[in-house]
C-alpha cells in the first residue's frame, strides 16, 4: 500500500518524525492527499485549502510542496475534516472529505472520530489496523470551483514600525501601535 509513492510504513515513520507521534488523523489525511493527487492532472501546480487545524495540515505538508510558510497551503477554520487542491488561476479544484456515511462501515474508526469511546478505552492497534484497511474507502471526492480571491496574496501591504516596541508590523504609518502594544492581541505577559 502506497501513499503518494511512499510505502505506508515510510509515511507512518515520517508522521512520527514530523508530527511527534502517530496520529490516526494523519494516516487518513495521507489517504486523502493520495486520492486527490491520483485524480488530478499531473502537469499542473496546485494550492491547497485545508478546512481543519488538526492533523490534516501536517499530512499536506509532509506529502506535497505546499506549506503554511510558502503560502501554498491555507487553513480556513471551518472544522470539517476536508481539504481542497485547486488551480490558483482557474479555481478548478478537487475536494476530499471524510464521508460520515462511509465511515459507518468501520465502527472502530467511527467511534474514534466521533469520540464515542473515551480515549483510554480505545484499542489503538485495532484503530490503526482499521484505518489502514479502510484506506480511501471512507473518503469522498467532490469537484469544486474555488473563489481564488480569498487565497490571493495581498500585494503592496506596507510595513510600519510600532511606536512602543519598535518592531515591524503590517501597517500604513509608522508611529502607530502594533496589535500587542495596542492591546488588541494579548498572548504573553
Ligand atoms: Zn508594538
Amino acid at each position: 500500500m502506497q501513499i503518494c509513492d511512499l510505502p505506508l510504513e515510510e509515511y507512518e515513520k515520517k508522521i512520527v518524525e514530523f508530527h511527534g507521534s502517530m496520529a490516526p488523523g494523519l494516516i487518513i489525511g495521507g489517504f486523502m492527499v493520495d486520492l486527490i493527487v491520483k485524480n488530478l492532472p499531473k502537469d499542473r501546480f496546485y494550492d491547497v485549502i485545508c478546512e481543519s487545524m488538526k492533523c490534516l495540515p501536517d499530512a499536506i505538508q509532509l506529502l506535497t510542496p505546499c506549506s503554511i510558510g510558502n503560502g501554498w497551503l491555507k487553513i480556513v477554520k471551518i472544522g470539517r475534516f476536508a481539504m481542497t487542491f485547486f488551480d490558483k488561476e482557474t479555481g478548478d479544484g478537487l475536494r476530499a472529505y471524510l464521508d460520515t456515511e462511509k465511515i459507518k462501515k468501520y465502527p472502530a474508526v467511527n467511534e474514534w472520530f466521533f469520540k464515542l469511546t473515551p480515549k483510554h478505552e480505545q484499542d489503538a492497534d485495532k484503530l490503526f489496523e482499521t484505518i489502514r484497511a479502510a484506506g480511501a474507502e471512507i473518503i469522498s471526492l467532490q469537484k469544486v470551483k474555488v473563489d481564488t480571491s480569498i487565497t490571493r496574496k495581498k500585494k503592496g501591504s506596507k510595513i510600519a514600525v510600532c511606536a512602543k516596541c519598535n518592531e515591524s508590523y503590517p501597517g500604513t504609518e509608522s508611529g502607530n501601535l502594533c496589535k500587542v502594544c495596542s492591546g488588541a492581541v494579548i498572548y504573553y505577559t
